[in-house]
């Protein structure tokens, strides 16, 4: 019988792994718990709002190289959209100002020399300072590193770095910030220009890849939670689950590709990280200006990135395990007295949705950082020959991220031969 791969968990490190070995033309079957694909990154139709909407807003960048090559493998690139250069538009509640920053393409940073460019008030050589990020030990933290440089700080570094790493800059690792900006702006504008779905996350990351995998005869199991891994002699010999018992046979895969949380449990031994940081987004049948980018970053208020979506308004709060617990309604209501403010919209709140992802990502602190397993990682001392781990918390060199999923799916998918 000819070898298969044996993928649990259709996130979006799961579906990049998935696809890479069809494409190869590899056997590959999908073990998915949910009825639907996609984990932390899925659209779905909202009953209160009447319309599809994302489990949370999310954006890529240009310099995203993985997960631009695989929206090209599943035929899905032109599904993105987004401004034509790297330009953030901010809005502070509190004085009242707004600002555009907006990137040159080459590497080059001629930007920072240009004052209608670059955050109000701000100097290039505070920019110069950025490089503090390349040379962060992996101890060092956000705020410490970077919190005197006043008002880059505040107006563009914590920002990001909130947006980035999903952890308060107090706490989050400098050096995994030094990765992304690297990555990204460190490349120029051309790397670092925003990139979100036209229509969902579905429409462009998952039901794309699905519609790949089925046209490449890779089977599809959704309703299929793998509860027990059997293993014997440093081998996978068995997936279970409530609907599956699956033998693996000599030669066949296994690429684990849950939440950390669950390969802990599936793989006693496994050290993951273990401390998550919330995500809100409260979703608003409303419309706001269109602005140069297709969202604003707000400073000052609850609320924290605002995305305009034909007729739906959507804000972000990262890093809000401070405000998991605060009721749906009350939550509403302070981010729209702060979209009020930012865009004079009518007083009476209209109709809106909560979505409280708990789990969003692993905390991107230094320690947690530590507990990253690679693709082989040693559980109990030894290696499982069969076994591959993919997922946004493995140590990808980057935060938990569309882009760090895809990469370790990709990289679990090239051990197989
Ligand atoms: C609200 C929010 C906003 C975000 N914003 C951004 C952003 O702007 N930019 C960005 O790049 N990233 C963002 N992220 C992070 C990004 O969504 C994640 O890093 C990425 O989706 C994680 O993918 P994954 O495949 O590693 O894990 P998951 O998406 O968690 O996928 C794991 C899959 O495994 C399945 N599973 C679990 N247990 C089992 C089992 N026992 N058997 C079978 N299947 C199982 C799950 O159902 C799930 O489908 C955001 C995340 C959230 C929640």
């Amino acid at each position: 019988m000819t070898q298969r791969t044996h993928i649990i968990g259709a996130g979006m490190a799961g579906l990049a792994a998935a696809t890479a070995l069809a494409e190869r033309g590899e056997r590959v079957v999908l073990h998915e718990q949910a009825r639907f694909a996609g984990g932390r990154c899925r659209s779905y139709h909202d009953a209160t709002l009447d319309c599809r909407i994302n489990n949370g807003n999310h954006l890529l960048a240009s310099g995203n190289h993985a997960a631009m090559r695989y929206l090209a493998r599943i035929g899905a690139s032109d599904t993105l959209t987004g401004p034509d250069r790297a330009i953030f538009p901010f809005i502070d509640l509190v004085s009242g100002a707004s600002w555009n920053v907006r990137l040159n393409n080459s590497r080059l940073p001629l930007w920072i020399f240009r004052p209608k460019a670059r955050v109000p008030h701000s100097h290039a050589r505070d920019y110069l300072a950025l490089r503090r990020l390349d040379r962060a030990g992996p101890d060092d933290r956000v705020q410490a590193l970077m919190g005197d440089l006043d008002p880059l700080y505040e107006r563009l570094i914590e920002p990001l770095a909130i947006a980035a790493l999903n952890t308060k800059p107090a706490a989050g690792s400098a050096a995994l910030l030094g990765a992304v900006l690297r990555e990204t702006i460190g490349r120029g504008g051309a790397s670092a220009i925003p990139r979100y779905p036209k229509l969902g996350l579905s429409e462009s990351l998952v039901d794309p890849a699905l519609a790949f995998l089925r046209a490449h005869g890779a089977e599809l199991r959704f309703g299929a939670r793998i509860q027990a891994i059997g293993i014997d002699d440093h081998t996978i010999t068995r997936l279970t689950g409530p609907a599956t018992d699956e033998p693996i046979r000599p030669g066949d895969h296994v690429i684990l590709a849950t939440p950390p949380w669950i390969a802990a449990d599936l793989l006693p031994g496994l050290i993951v990280p273990d401390q998550h940081e919330a995500i809100l987004n409260v979703h608003f049948r409303a419309g706001i200006p269109p602005g140069p980018s297709g969202f604003y970053a707000l400073l000052g208020g609850a609320a924290e990135w605002v995305f305009e979506k034909n007729d739906v308004v959507s804000i972000t709060i990262s890093a809000a395990n401070d405000k998991v617990d605060i009721d749906a309604e009350a939550l509403a209501l302070e981010v729209w007295s702060d979209l009020r403010r930012a865009f004079g919209l009518p007083r009476t709140m209209p109709a809106y949705r909560v979505v409280k992802e708990k789990r969003a990502t692993f905390a991107a602190t230094p320690a947690q950082l530590r507990r990253r397993p690679g693709t082989t990682p040693l559980i109990n001392g030894s290696m499982i020959t069969n076994l591959s781990l993919a997922g946004d918390y493995t140590a990808t060199g980057l935060p938990a991220t569309i882009e760090g999923a895809i990469r370790s799916g990709e990289t679990a998918a090239r051990r197989v031969n």
